[in-house]
């Protein structure tokens, strides 16, 4: 069977914009209202950095104007009814001040995984302990042991895989095959071992599996498609939000100037052909893809891998800044589909699953 593992990143805008009440919690209630009318189970990836800031403001200020203790009772509520929390990094939140109604941060320390180990084993540790704490009052038995990097940096991969291991993180949900950046944040998870498959990863390299390996990759959903089936609204949606909440570019010395100078040596019309012949990496987004693409995609997954006689998850991944009432109607019908085909699929969190199985799945 197919478990559907629904991860949402809870987080305000990347660039330090934005109020953690319109884009955290209110949209995350209505989205776990939603979940709870059909069964399904949220698992929120909370950015522990920017969470923590939050609350030092308050206690500093003495008002919690980034709604810190209603941020702490959805995540003890989400618990106490079945869903799941866990840990989500943008290292850059350590170190960043707010001022002119933004969270200026740490650029330099914006590329996760290009940290040193010290740090990366320091920052893991203080998100890990500040989630377990603040859950911990309300369910005792309660671990944080998946994680999710700032915009998927697990490349370079040894120093974070390392500081993961060694805070007893067990699961990392971060790559997704196919996946290519090479601008603030750099990785290449073009040969990712498995679309869906969850491997043990070569500390070396996070695509790599291995079979001593003591970190557990459960990859977001991917495949590669043609540019059409990236036309949905809230796709365009997402875009409008990006364009507004720009990253200061020229502070990660990644200038306007840099970024023309790439650009004119490809032309206008070869960039357009790629573009409409290249096959682009799509993600299993619950936010950005319709209903009837998902359930055309779990079909797809279904016909691929029948033939494994154990749980597989199915990871998405969504954002609470991006779940809109259009998007509300259209998952609406996925997740009414993965309630109805109980012979095939079911709502899960990470800890249901036999991991031990993933380990003789992943020998080459
Ligand atoms: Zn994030």
């Amino acid at each position: 069977m197919f478990g559907c593992l629904f991860t949402l990143d809870y987080e305000i805008h990347g660039n330090g914009d934005g109020c953690p009440y319109e884009l955290m919690v209110e949209p995350t209630e209505r989205l776990l209202r939603l979940f709870d009318q059909y069964g399904a189970k949220l698992t929120i990836m909370a950015d522990v950095a920017e969470i923590i800031k939050f609350k030092e403001y308050w206690q500093e200020h003495n008002e919690d104007v980034f709604y810190f203790n209603q941020i702490k009772q959805q995540l003890q509520q989400a618990i106490l009814s079945g869903h799941d929390v866990q840990l989500h990094i943008h290292s850059s939140y350590f170190g960043s001040k707010f001022s002119n109604g933004s969270w200026d941060q740490n650029w330099l320390e914006y590329s996760l995984a290009e940290l040193p180990y010290d740090r990366l084993f320091e920052i893991i540790g203080i998100c890990k302990s500040f989630l377990e704490e603040l859950i911990q009052p309300v369910q005792p038995d309660y671990r944080c042991s998946v994680f999710r990097a700032a915009n998927w940096s697990m490349s370079p991969s040894y120093n974070i895989v390392q500081a993961l291991i060694n805070n007893g993180i067990k699961i990392d949900t971060s790559v997704w095959k196919y996946g290519k950046w090479d601008k603030i944040v750099q990785f290449d998870y073009s040969n990712a071992h498995s679309d869906l498959i969850p491997w043990y990863i070569d500390p070396n390299d996070v695509c790599r599996n291995s079979l001593e390996g003591k970190l557990l990759e459960i990859p977001i959903y991917c495949e590669e498609r043609s540019i059409w089936h990236f036309i949905t609204r809230n796709r365009l949606f997402r875009l409008n939000q990006a364009s507004k909440h720009k990253h200061p570019a020229s502070k990660f010395g990644y200038s306007a100037a840099t970024q023309s100078a790439e650009k004119k040596t490809k032309s206008t019309v070869s960039k357009l052909k790629g573009l409409l012949t290249k096959k682009h990496a799509w993600k299993l987004d619950f936010n950005q893809c319709t209903g009837k693409q998902m359930i055309k995609a779990l079909e797809r997954i279904e016909k691929k891998y029948e033939h494994l006689d154990c749980d597989i998850p199915v990871v998405s991944i969504g954002h609470s800044k991006l779940f809109t009432a259009q998007n509300s109607r259209s998952l609406e019908s996925f997740l009414k589909y993965v309630a109805n085909e109980q012979s095939k699929y079911y709502f899960a969190t990470f800890d249901e699953f036999d991991t031990t199985t993933f380990r003789a799945l992943s020998i080459p």
